[in-house]
């Protein structure tokens, strides 16, 4: 990986725009091309050979390297203030590869109840029939945590504020436990991208973004990305470019463009879920509502001390349960009813149909979701035009 300018004294919002292009920018083009080339050509064997070993910088082959996917690795290293970076096909493959990299039969992981969906299907799922040994606390439950993490173990994986009920850890903290007994600690940031949280800074080990969400931005990329220290990211990347999960170039393309508005989106969608939360609060058919702003939220300071601003995502259940969230929700004009967050458009679901629909209703019951849990991930739009919106839709709500 060439050496960069980290574009150091510049805002990160600035660098969302700018770091991680100029040596893509071939032809003098004002944009990072689409490279599309699965391989690259060398007529100097000696030269081939040197990119082929490592020694000499170049691309050989798309599933290891491509140009554009590296700028967009290279404007998320920056962004992240990491050391390395490497991409995914996937938030899920980024999730999986890391965890695969680094695991062996034998292996104890702490973790929280609430991490996505199929995160939490990784532990329960696929990594005990390797004999590793997951024990999932109460999310924010810190004394829990690192009770459990001081049992030993290898690795501590967090997320932070989680997926759907807008949990929130105390990332310096773990951070310190994990140290004490010499386990990794990776932190999945998709919730609060980097411009809002940087885990890296309190010594998190990976950092673990779905590009998929708020980084792309526009809904219509896969990705995944992990950043940290050179010697992990390296190894990780090996388990991926050997096992395949790479990102698509189309995707990286896309990737990069929804970076350059990320701090604009997050601004807006920041203060309008702000504004949503305190709307839905006071509200009389909300039973509940989850984010991190609120002041009565149980980690509002935890939140404040680590966070820039609280993020985009917010869940509310309803006094009625499903039987109200059936007659609310389809009267939505304003929202996209699908399983996604961190688009543009506002997109709003239940959570039993989105973030955990591989678990059971019981599971769901265990983890604290209720069945009635309406997902709302706020989009750029107006903020008046989405309140008005969610007021006419509870208006077909029976009381
Ligand atoms: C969506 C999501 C993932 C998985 O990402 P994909 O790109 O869908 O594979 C992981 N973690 C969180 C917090 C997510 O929201």
């Amino acid at each position: 990986m060439s050496s960069l300018s980290n574009y150091d004294k510049h805002s990160q919002a600035t660098k969302a725009v700018w770091a991680g292009e100029k040596p893509y920018r071939v032809h003098g083009a004002s944009q990072v091309p689409l490279v599309h080339s699965v391989a690259y050509t060398y007529d100097d064997l000696d030269h081939w050979y040197e990119v082929a070993i490592g020694n000499a910088y170049g691309h050989i082959y798309g599933r290891n390297t491509n140009p554009t996917v590296e700028s967009f690795e290279e404007k998320m290293r920056i962004l992240e203030g990491a050391e390395a970076a490497t991409s995914f096909s996937t938030g899920m493959a980024a999730i999986s590869n890391s965890l695969h990299t680094f695991l062996r039969p034998g292996d104890r992981i702490v973790t929280i109840k609430d991490t996505y969906g199929g995160t939490n299907k990784i532990f329960s799922e696929f990594l005990p029939k390797l004999n590793i040994d997951i024990t999932f606390c109460d999310t924010g439950e810190h004394e829990q945590v690192e009770k459990e993490i001081a049992k030993g173990c290898q690795l501590v994986y967090l997320e932070t504020p989680t997926n759907p009920t807008v949990k929130v850890t105390d990332i310096e903290r773990m951070v310190k436990a994990a140290k004490a007994q010499n386990a990794l600690i990776f932190v999945d940031n998709t919730f609060a991208t980097p411009l809002n949280q940087n885990p890296l800074k309190y010594g998190v080990d990976l950092v673990i973004h779905s590009a998929t969400k708020f980084l792309g931005g526009h809904a219509d990329a896969l990705g995944g990305v992990i950043c940290g220290n050179k010697d992990l990211v390296e190894k990780v990347f090996h388990y991926r470019e050997i096992n395949g999960a790479t990102m698509d170039p189309n995707a990286a393309y896309f990737m990069i463009r929804g970076l350059k508005t990320l701090d604009l989106r997050i601004t807006r969608q920041c203060e309008s879920a702000q504004k949503i939360a305190e709307y839905l609060q006071q509200h009389p058919l909300v039973e509940d509502v989850f984010y991190p702003g609120l002041k009565d939220h149980s980690h509002h300071d935890i939140a404040k001390k680590q966070m820039k601003r609280f993020g985009g995502m917010l869940s509310f259940s309803m006094k009625n349960g499903m039987a109200a969230v059936k007659e609310f929700l389809p009267k939505l004009e304003l929202a996209n009813r699908a399983a996604n967050l961190g688009a543009v458009e506002t997109t709003v679901g239940p959570a039993r149909t989105t973030s955990h629909v591989e678990n059971t209703p019981e599971e769901r019951k265990e983890l604290g979701i209720p069945e009635s849990l309406v997902r709302y991930s706020v989009g750029i739009e107006d903020v008046d035009d989405l309140i008005n919106d969610i007021e006419q839709a509870f208006s077909y709500v029976t009381k």
